[in-house]
């Protein structure tokens, strides 16, 4: 490459090349970077891979060129901090990081440099910038008029509705009131609108610019299916689709990552396992080998992935249902890193539903703070349910409109439809009778032998043979009231309740809302997608 005669360089773009041997900006750097350089405020939302970090660092560089001082960049991902210090060592800049993997005399030699004047980017923990020794070198170092920048990366651990809220984070917001005209950056992978306005008003960045990218990754292939039986189901796709290629498998609990990876092998599979309760050292063993060798499959709960940089990652499954869509966003974004074609998988059931709403009534959080998660599982069951584009409804989750992808299961085979609004039907006015009758509510089996008319002992006991709805929906399958079951939960036309029992079980009835009505009335249609193993007695299909 010939170096072209470009008199007019901005300062940004001569660092760019100079210091980073990249041509030009990418996306929205450019804008961020000189709004930064000026000194205003960003929040930058942007995917992984998108070009984060010199978001920061140009401007850091830039604006110590200046004469303006040290930047610093909190980072809570101690690995992430380590490669980035190296990486622009070799680039020939002055970092250095302050964490708890440095020594006393380590520590102090940092110190030392930075009251100097000798760094230009210094990453720190956030724990570490809520200590008084910090803030005090920050103090002189601001008051010398050489506090030149704050970024803080992964900006969504501020916020309790992010999923992955750290604490330490909420101290931040003294940077803003003690160093006030200090400019800062935040910048995050994730963040729906809720968890955006969150991270605006704890970090007080209200003058802030937002920059926001497109969260589409074009080359994952988003699918999703009813689960039947998932290790077949996952078996089957990994060996017709992904016999010798590196994946991730996420799993719900650990006992499930351990029987799952353990079946993965018994298939002849290169399988580990990945969890929390693992001991350090075969976590870490387990992890590098999943990094340095090729076709692994790597089966894990969520404590996998954050800040692992495999840039050939082919697949990424889900046997289980993620919490909510940043999560599966999240995690279905460590594949295909490397822009070539991956795959999104993911099988999910009726059970998951129950488990999730469970896993979220049990939790010890507010209810304002349950009511929150509840509605973001929603949006994810939506999402499931789907007959339509996957990636316009994941990206419009994010605020972004996009048109159908044509690289989706749905865009790729437009599902067949059943129209499911008279089971849906049945299935409410039933749930509705029953609980009038008896003044209890039950849970989905029983109502669905209701349906069905089967009079077992328990539809014998209480009754409920003598329904005007008894056997209303006996031409329907099991499997099909089910779908529907499914599809009224994740609408939000049927809601879950827990009932406690004096023996300290409990389990989960169904229950009407306010979103039953319509459905009851017929205003709103119920289009399931007709699954193979039930033949449902009227099809429609979808015209698109
Ligand atoms: P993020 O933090 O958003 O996940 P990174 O900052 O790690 O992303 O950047 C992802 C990759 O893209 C890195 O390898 C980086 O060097 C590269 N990159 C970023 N910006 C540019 C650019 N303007 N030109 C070329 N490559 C870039
Ligand atoms: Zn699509």
């Amino acid at each position: 490459m010939s170096p072209r005669l470009s008199p007019a360089l901005s300062p940004a773009h001569a660092v760019l090349q100079a210091v980073f041997g990249y041509e030009r900006f990418r996306g929205p750097q450019q804008a961020i970077v000189e709004h930064v350089i000026a000194g205003g405020d960003a929040l930058v939302l942007m995917p992984t891979g998108g070009g984060k970090s010199l978001c920061y660092q140009v401007p850091a560089i830039v604006r110590q060129q200046q004469g303006r001082g040290v930047t610093i960049v909190v980072s809570p991902l101690i690995a992430l901090m380590h490669d980035q210090v190296g990486a622009l060592h070799e680039a020939g800049v002055s970092a250095a990081f302050l964490n708890s993997t440095l020594s006393y005399d380590e520590t102090q030699d940092v110190e030392l440099r930075l009251q100097t004047g000798d760094i230009t980017l210094l990453y720190a923990a956030p724990e570490r910038l809520n200590t008084p020794r910090f803030l005090g070198l920050l103090d002189s170092l601001y008051h010398g008029g050489h506090l030149s920048l704050f970024a803080i990366d992964e900006a969504h651990c501020v916020s309790q509705w992010g999923h992955d809220f750290r604490p330490e984070y909420r101290a931040l917001t003294v940077l803003h009131e003690r160093y006030a005209g200090v400019p800062r950056i935040a910048l995050t992978a994730t963040a729906d609108a809720l968890t955006r306005a969150d991270i605006v008003e704890r970090l007080q960045l209200e003058g802030a610019q937002h920059f926001v990218s497109s969260f589409d990754r074009p080359n994952i292939r988003y699918r999703i299916e009813e689960k039947k039986e998932p290790l077949a189901q996952l078996l089957r796709f990994i060996e017709r689709e992904h016999p010798d290629d590196a994946g991730v498998v996420y799993c719900q609990s650990r006992k499930r990552v351990e029987e799952m990876s353990a079946a993965l092998v018994d298939a002849g599979l290169k399988s580990l396992p990945y969890h929390a309760g693992l001991p350090a050292e075969v976590r870490q063993q387990n992890q590098d080998r999943f990094l340095r060798e090729e076709g692994i499959v790597m089966v894990a709960t969520i404590a996998f992935g954050m800040g692992i940089d495999k840039p050939d990652v082919r697949f990424v499954a889900h046997v289980d249902m993620p919490k909510n869509i940043e999560g599966y966003y999240q995690e279905t974004g460590r594949a295909g890193r490397d822009g070539l074609n991956a795959d999104a998988w993911m099988a999910y059931g009726l059970q998951d539903v129950v488990n999730q709403r469970r896993m979220i009534d049990e939790s010890p959080a507010s209810e304002e703070f349950k009511q929150v998660m509840r509605g973001k599982l929603d949006a994810l069951l939506a999402l499931a349910e789907a007959t339509d584009c996957r990636r316009v409804r994941l990206l419009g989750y994010f605020g972004e409109y996009s048109t159908p992808c044509g690289n989706c299961d749905n865009c790729l085979n437009p599902p067949a439809v059943w129209d499911g609004t008279d089971a849906a039907r049945k299935l409410l006015s039933t749930i509705y009778r029953v609980q009038q009758a008896s003044g209890l509510s039950f849970g989905t089996g029983h109502i669905m032998d209701i349906v069905r008319g089967k009079d077992t002992e328990k539809v014998k006991q209480f009754g409920h043979d003598k329904l005007s709805t008894f056997g209303v929906g006996k031409d329907y399958s099991e499997a099909q009231l089910r779908g529907v079951l499914r599809q009224l939960l994740a609408t939000g036309a049927v809601g879950l309740q827990k009932v406690m029992l004096e023996s300290g079980h409990s389990f989960d009835t169904l229950s009407l809302t306010e979103g039953s009505r319509p459905v009851l009335k017929g205003d709103v249609p119920v289009l399931l997608r007709e699954s193979t193993a039930s033949a449902p007695a009227k099809r429609t299909r979808r015209s698109t």
